[in-house]
């Protein structure tokens, strides 16, 4: 199959377009390179299966496909709060022109979701029945509400002209090429700790999440593309829940660094706790994840010691 990538030189875009072509298909990876980076992509470039398009998804664009990942949209606090109205632009216009697409050449079109969709939940832990407690007006809106709308018109879409379409809520995902400064707990630990620097936890670092290696997400988004019935929204994560402090004991003991912890102020609108309930996945796709934090994290540690070693 033709399969278009948007986002797809960003860190879960770059993995998803090396298992796309392992599996034999021709894959197009569309990127305006704002967080993305050719570095994540250069070992495809030669590839005669892959093509890469630098073209932002606020513009339309017309291709021959069958299948459309929308991944296109900075993930990281820091990076989508940098422009806020270029990432509500990217979240929705992204998605009107994806659809558009998609109904046109009558492509199967997945969106990249969020667990950012349910905000500062009040229930716990979160299934897609939750409608969410989002702030509509606080520095992190542009990226929730965004991708609020995003699920709208993909609903409206299936509704309204019969596009085939699959949504997936992701939950906090990490791994091998993240960016080094995106500012994401776990890429900061990570490069703190093997710098010897200090490890920032935020508020008293009782707030939770819950982290999923990129392989397993990778594993249940070709799933559920390729499954036969539903729509989502679907919970993509790993329920194993940690408190960020001790996430942050975790990485200094895996990466045995002398590093101290020292206490930031919570940024606004920080979720207190998060957590996937994941039954939907497992019965629809009989997915789980399978890479447990300690080995996940081995893995991620690895990359960025190479990644400052090239650094010096
Ligand atoms: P990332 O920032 O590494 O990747 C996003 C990619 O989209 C980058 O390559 C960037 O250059 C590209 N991009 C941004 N704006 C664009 C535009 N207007 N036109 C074309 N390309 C554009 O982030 P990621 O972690 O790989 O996230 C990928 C997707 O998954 C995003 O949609 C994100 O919202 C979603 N997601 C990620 C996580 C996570 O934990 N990583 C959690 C929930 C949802
Ligand atoms: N966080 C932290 N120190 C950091 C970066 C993040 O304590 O250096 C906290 C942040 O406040 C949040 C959690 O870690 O509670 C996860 O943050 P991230 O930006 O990775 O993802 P998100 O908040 O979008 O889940």
């Amino acid at each position: 199959m033709r399969v278009l990538v948007t986002g797809g030189a960003g860190f879960i875009g770059s993995h998803l377009c090396e298992r796309l072509l392992r599996e034999g298909h021709e894959v197009l990876c569309l990127d305006n390179f704002f967080t993305g980076s050719k570095d994540n992509i250069r070992h495809l470039l030669d590839n005669r299966h892959f093509e890469l398009l630098r073209h932002d998804v606020t513009q339309p664009i017309l291709l021959e496909i069958d299948r459309i990942f929308n991944l296109a949209c900075p993930a990281s606090p820091i990076h989508y709060q940098y422009n806020p109205v270029k990432t509500i632009k990217t979240n929705v216009l992204g998605a009107i022109h994806m659809l558009g697409l998609a109904k046109r050449v009558k492509a199967r079109i997945l969106q990249a979701s969020t667990s950012e969709v349910y905000g500062d939940p009040l229930t716990h832990p979160q299934s897609e029945d939750y409608w969410g407690n989002v702030n509509p007006i606080g520095l992190r809106s542009c990226y929730d509400e965004g991708k609020r709308v995003a699920e709208t018109l993909m609903m409206d879409y299936h509704r309204q002209n019969g596009v085939d379409i699959r949504i997936i809520r992701i939950f906090n995902t990490y791994g091998p090429r993240m960016a080094l400064n995106d500012g994401r707990v776990v890429s900061n630990f990570i490069v703190q700790a093997l710098r010897g620097e200090d490890i920032t936890v935020y508020g008293d670092g009782s707030q939770t999440r819950s982290f999923c290696y990129v392989d397993d997400l990778i594993d249940g988004m070709l799933r559920f593309m390729e499954c036969g019935s539903g729509t989502g929204p679907l919970n993509l994560g790993n329920p194993a829940e940690t408190s960020i402090l001790e996430f942050a004991t975790r990485i200094i003991d895996l990466t045995g660094s002398t590093s101290k912890i020292v206490y930031k102020p919570l940024p606004s609108d920080d979720p207190r706790q998060r957590q996937p309930d994941i039954t939907r996945a497992k019965s629809l796709l009989g997915w789980e994840p399978r890479t447990g934090l300690e080995i996940g994290l081995k893995k991620t540690i690895e990359y960025f010691s190479d990644v400052l070693a090239k650094e010096g």
